[in-house]
């Protein structure tokens, strides 16, 4: 719906959506580099998944039980913070990126070079 705007008359697209094409490249490029680096991180993650081949006794094994909980922890962060890059990733290539998705408001290009998965605006966010 908003498409039809911009494209009639292109001046409004700023208005909609703060974002130069500049902006929105780096922010692309960044969100690109951060997804790289968690897929390699994911990765090297679970190939270091041996449930305790070389356990001697119960003491390292719960050692390894609770690295290995630690582990989890940590691989589901980083699964959801992929989820985020990707669900801004999508956005961008449907144009849909930039507004906040409670409110609106576009999301300062401040807050988004910090966070480029950004989902909610500054206000929205402190709530
Ligand atoms: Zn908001």
């Amino acid at each position: 719906m908003c498409k039809t705007i911009i494209d009639k008359e292109g001046g409004f697209h700023y208005f909609l959506n703060m974002l130069t094409k500049e902006q929105l490249h780096t922010l692309h490029l960044l969100l690109d580099e951060e997804k790289e680096k968690l897929v390699a991180r994911l990765k090297e993650s679970r190939s270091r998944t041996d449930f305790g081949s070389d356990v001697d006794s119960f003491e390292e094994e719960s050692d390894e039980a609770e690295e290995f909980s630690n582990k989890l922890g940590i691989e589901q962060l980083i699964e959801e913070k992929l989820e985020n890059i990707e669900h801004a990733l999508q956005k961008m290539e449907k144009n849909a990126y930039g507004p906040c998705e409670k409110c609106g408001t576009p999301i300062a290009y401040e807050l988004l070079s910090i966070n480029p998965e950004s989902r909610l605006c500054k206000a929205c966010k402190a709530k």
